[in-house]
Parts: C-alpha cells; structure tokens; sequence
C-alpha cells in the first residue's frame, strides 16, 4: 500500500511570504482577503482554530517537502502517517 503522508499548516503564523505558492501553485494560493496562504483541499485540523491538514501520498511528498522548506516562517509541516516522523 502507498505511504501515506500528512501536511500540517499553521496558517495563523503565515506571513505571506509566497514562497509555497511559487514552488507548488497546484497546492498552494494566496488568499487575497488576508495575503495569508491557502492550502487547496486541507480540512480544518479538529479541535485547533487555525491549522489545516490534508493527507498526500509519495507522488507530490517531494514538491511539498520542498515548498515546505522554502517556508521563512517555517509553518508548514510533513509528517510521515505510519511512523510519526516529523519530515519538516
Ligand atoms: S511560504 Fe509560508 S509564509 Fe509564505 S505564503 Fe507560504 S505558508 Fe505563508
């Protein structure tokens, strides 16, 4: 079975930097209403007011590994779903 893998965006703490956006445009937006970024087809993480989530599998891991990198806030994270680790 595919691993499978998981985006956590603090999007509170964004900046608008647009780094992930100019890495992954097909993921990732800037939302005009508040320059703050969007992540296409995240779900609202239960019970946190601000952090969204959407589960990838290795055929985007590294592109988002890579926008997840190029963050200057360091807002976006990738964890592994199986095993936990924290990839970003
Ligand atoms: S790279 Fe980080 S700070 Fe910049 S828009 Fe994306 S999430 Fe926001």
């Amino acid at each position: 079975m595919a691993k499978k893998y998981k985006i956590i965006y603090e999007r509170s703490l964004c900046i608008g930097a647009g780094t992930c956006v100019a890495i992954n445009p097909k993921s990732w937006e800037l939302d005009n209403s508040d320059n703050k970024a969007n992540l296409f087809n995240s779900k609202i993480k239960e019970g946190a007011a601000d952090v969204f989530e959407l589960e990838i599998d290795e055929s985007t891991l590294q592109i988002e590994i890579e926008a997840a990198k190029g963050c200057p806030v360091n807002c976006i994270h990738i964890i592994d779903v199986e095993t936990g680790e924290q990839l970003v």
